[in-house]
């Protein structure tokens, strides 16, 4: 017979849909799958105001195929000039439900990021008192620290600062891919949480540089050792509520990826819970899959957890090597591996 896993259908709480056409290609990829997602506001410009992201998420819900059940959970892009009442007012209205810290470039469209934290610390304090989770990119962007170390780094300089001249504030540290990550995150209370994306659990830094340059396979926090690696998969795979899926799905064209200076981001979307599936059965854990994808993330945001489910057969999937859009084709992320779960 074969063997099937339902689970609580999932949520992504960490999630690239872009705009227009891009958007409209890829939103339907992850509704097929994801109840809700949190969408992340690097937009150009950024999503800042609530105003924007009003508007943003009525282009969301207008460019979901009709019949497709997704509810888009809105944030805010913080600047230097993020005004508290804003913020605020965008919360009390249920719009927003996080507010995205990036360090100025760290990543896509990052450069109306905060550079001095000083100028930021009235929002994050009314943050803290109205409960609002902030979402963190933990890389610091220093010219002389090692791109491979920037994680570890922004850990000592700026979150564990942040959080403690901010009491009771909720972050996000999202898209750890350190032990030292997974070692701070596991020591702290419950106003922490951490996201680990799908790609971070099944690729180390060789996949992208040995034999070859991967370009597919360069991403923001890049990809670490091994050892890392099997930090993020026991963390991932261990119950701890602590820690929750967030997949950076962050599509870019090919022609995009494909430059002497090209994009980061992989396209997980379309085969994440096949991928998540093989990976929890490779460690003995299918059992603590729902928990990662289904349970942790909607009691870390206070939200109820979805009512539907979700079954998972144990066949191959098919999935497209790429999607086409009308501004060109994106590369479906290649897991290096057969995976024998479909989304049923
Ligand atoms: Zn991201």
């Amino acid at each position: 017979m074969t063997k099937t896993l339902a689970i609580r259908r999932p949520d992504d709480w960490h999630l690239h849909l872009r705009d227009g056409a891009m958007m409209r290609a890829v939103l339907p990829q992850t509704a097929a799958h994801f109840a809700r997602a949190i969408i992340m506001p690097n937009l150009v410009p950024p999503v800042v105001t609530g105003a924007q992201a009003a508007a943003y998420r009525d282009r969301i819900m207008a460019a979901l195929p009709e019949g497709m059940d997704f509810t888009p959970l809105m944030t805010l892009y913080l600047t230097e000039d993020t005004e508290a009442a804003d913020v605020a007012a965008a919360h009390a209205s249920g719009l927003v439900k996080a507010v995205k810290l990036y360090p100025a470039g760290a990543t896509t469209n990052s450069a109306s990021g905060v550079a001095n934290f000083d100028n930021v610390r009235p929002v994050l304090e009314k943050m803290a008192e109205i409960g609002l989770p902030l979402c963190v990119h933990g890389e610091v962007t220093d010219a002389d620290i090692d791109i491979f170390d920037r994680e570890a780094v922004f850990i000592d300089r700026v979150l564990d600062p942040i959080r403690r001249a901010t009491p009771g504030l909720r972050v996000v540290m999202e898209h750890i891919t350190t032990s030292d990550a997974v070692d701070y995150a596991s020591a702290q209370d419950d106003t922490l949480g951490a996201t680990i994306t799908t790609h971070h659990l099944v690729i180390n830094r060789n996949h992208i540089l040995a034999g070859g340059i991967k370009p597919h396979y360069y991403c923001l926090p890049v990809a670490k050792r091994e050892t890392h690696r099997l930090a993020l998969r026991r963390a991932a795979t261990s119950g701890n509520a602590r820690f929750f899926l967030g997949t950076d799905s962050a599509p870019h064209t090919d022609a995009n990826k494909l430059l002497p200076c090209g994009c980061a981001g992989c396209f997980t979307a379309p085969n994440t819970m096949s991928i998540l599936a093989q990976v929890f059965e490779q460690d003995g854990a299918l059992d603590q899959l729902e928990a990662f994808t289904s349970l942790n993330g909607p009691a870390f945001y206070g939200l109820p957890v979805n009512e539907a489910t979700m079954t998972l057969t144990k066949t191959a999937p098919t999935y497209p090597t790429h999607i086409d859009t009308d501004d060109g084709p994106v590369t479906v992320f290649d897991p290096a591996m057969p995976l024998d779960w479909s989304v049923t």
